[in-house]
């Protein structure tokens, strides 16, 4: 027996205020007329919207609402139905789970066809809606043409992909079969569907590796033969509506489901020849601001302070995926723009840079030896591999601007690096303007967040009497069932302008014990801004043990 009672979507629209009698009838008529559904007449005489029926089928009947997509469907259960069926009643069977069958109908209140249905089977069904022209679409899909193209898309992609070494024979039988264009886009798809955070083409030698970056590594996908790079970069010019490949120019590309993905294409010089690298247009991807990262008014007041002096180093810390990146970004996005020349050295590549900022391609310290020998206005690194390196680019730093990321987790296990690495305090001192170091944290949905009572045993850990309360959220629609909607990042930033410099050059150990000595140097520590944070019921305890 189908789970739903059975009643008539005229009286149920009626019992929700809906629609009158008169229009119902009137409705019929029309209706019989033209042999249509009860739902479609109603929706095409404007009487009610497709959300009203879903609505009020929903409410009524507790019927649920299904938005189709490709993985929900199994298609071959649906091809195991005949279509003549499948068309005159407009359902989809969409999947089995153990007894039941779940079927989308546009009507889920159409007897006839869940009697026909239930004749055929011996499961029970359990019904949902969906749009009509949802259900339309995917019908097509499921015994239409489209399937065709997808099937025959997946053989062309399984001669892409099948090997990590394409030949130049499949390569240019590729082309000639997709066009040059089709292969591009079917590559940023792959991509993408395997959770990419960039997608780039970089010549090698007599090859083009195709190279993914999956959770902060980079992958190679795949090796082109180079003689089909030309063509390529000629298509993808076309793509981006531009004569040939420009910095920071945009592409569109048919995502899943009829979704579209807009990626934004930048050029970094590497050791042979300019990569392409793709990225997924998104929020943070595009020129952050510092005014957006969630640095207090006072830190940024010193940070543009000291970017007006043009000079020294600025070195942005913290563990990896905290947010480096994006303070860099901002940092070379804050620059007096045309006035100043320079170029960022990156180990990987950075996407969503202004485009007057050259990338270059560097692996290792030898590379920053030629960089800092450079005569550019500033000089940007993602990633300071080693002592040497920062002993380089501190030397650089007394004469220009510097602007760096390293992998410390604070300003102490700084303290240790230069004192392990040898390199003088002096020079630190003298040629370092700006420490910024960062987390990122969740903040908690507002709409299903709860207080509670810190738990014990976590008092000590954090030690801070102020603190006596926590919140945690249950996860609900607001959030997705994420607990958190949004993200931020805590700083510290201590300035080593005159005073600071004075101070520490006469007495080493404020340096030394730094953070006790935060108050002396004026900085907020990330422990007291998380605390703040939490106090205001916008950190859980995972998010500030992850912080402090
Ligand atoms: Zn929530």
């Amino acid at each position: 027996m189908a789970l739903i009672p059975r009643r008539r979507l005229g009286d149920v629209l009626i019992d929700c205020n809906l629609i009158t009698e008169e229009q119902l009838s009137a409705s019929l008529k029309e209706q019989k007329k033209l042999g249509e559904r009860l739902g479609e007449t109603l929706v095409r005489l404007k009487v009610v919207t497709n959300d009203d029926i879903i609505w009020a089928l929903g409410d009524q009947l507790n019927i649920s609402y299904i938005h189709l997509t490709d993985q929900l469907i199994d298609f071959n259960l649906a091809r195991s139905f005949s279509e003549k069926l499948i068309r005159k009643h407009k359902f989809i069977p969409i999947f089995k789970l153990g007894n039941e069958l779940t079927i989308v109908m546009a009507d889920p209140l159409d007897g006839d066809a869940l009697n026909v249905i239930e004749s055929l089977t011996e499961f029970e069904i359990k019904v949902a809606i969906s749009a009509a022209t949802e259900i339309d679409f995917y019908i097509d899909k499921v015994f239409g043409k489209e399937v065709e193209t997808a099937d025959e898309d997946r053989e062309l992609g399984s001669l892409l992909f099948g090997s990590p070494q394409i030949s130049l024979g499949d390569i240019k039988k590729l082309l000639k079969a997709l066009t040059p264009e089709k292969t591009i886009r079917m590559m940023l798809l792959d991509g993408l569907k395997m959770g990419s955070a960039n997608i780039c083409l970089e010549p090698h030698g007599n090859s083009i590796h195709l190279k993914y970056r999956l959770s902060g590594k980079v992958m190679r996908r795949l090796s082109l033969p180079g003689e089909v790079f030309l063509q390529l970069k000629t298509a993808i010019a076309t793509m981006t509506g531009q004569k040939e490949i420009r910095n920071g120019s945009r592409i569109i590309i048919d995502g899943e489901q009829g979704t579209q993905v807009e990626l934004t294409l930048s050029v970094l010089e590497a050791n042979h020849g300019p990569c392409l690298l793709f990225t997924p247009s998104g929020p943070d991807s595009s020129n952050p601001h510092l005014k957006t990262l969630g640095l207090s008014s006072t830190d940024l007041k010193t940070i543009m302070g000291a970017i007006r002096e043009s000079r020294g180093l600025f070195l942005v810390m913290g563990p990896t995926f905290n947010g480096k990146e994006t303070t860099l970004k901002a940092l070379l996005n804050a620059l007096p723009s045309g006035e100043m020349r320079g170029a960022l050295f990156t180990s990987s590549p950075i996407s969503g840079l202004g485009e007057d900022i050259l990338q270059i391609h560097v692996t290792g310290s030898e590379n920053i030896v030629k960089a800092a020998e450079n005569d550019l206005d500033f000089l940007a690194f993602n990633n300071i591999p080693d002592g040497r390196s920062l002993q380089l680019l501190l030397e650089a730093a007394c004469r220009r601007l510097v602007v760096a990321t390293m992998n410390l987790s604070d300003m102490t296990s700084l303290v240790h690096f230069l004192d392990d690495h040898r390199i003088s305090r002096k020079l630190f001192f003298n040629s370092t303007r700006l420490i910024i170091n960062q987390r990122l944290v969740r903040l908690l949905c507002e709409e299903c967040r709860e207080e509670k009572l810190l738990p014990e045993e976590f008092t000590g850990l954090i030690g801070d009497e102020k603190l006596r309360n926590i919140h945690e959220a249950r996860g609900c629609g607001k959030c997705n069932r994420l607990k958190y909607t949004d993200r931020t990042g805590l700083f510290e930033v201590l300035s080593l302008d005159i005073f600071n410099r004075g101070r520490m050059l006469r007495d080493e150990s404020l340096f030394t014990d730094i953070y006790s000595n935060s108050d002396l140097l004026g900085f907020r520590t990330i422990r007291e801004a998380a605390i703040e944070l939490a106090g205001k019921g916008l950190l859980d305890i995972n998010e500030l043990l992850h912080a402090i």
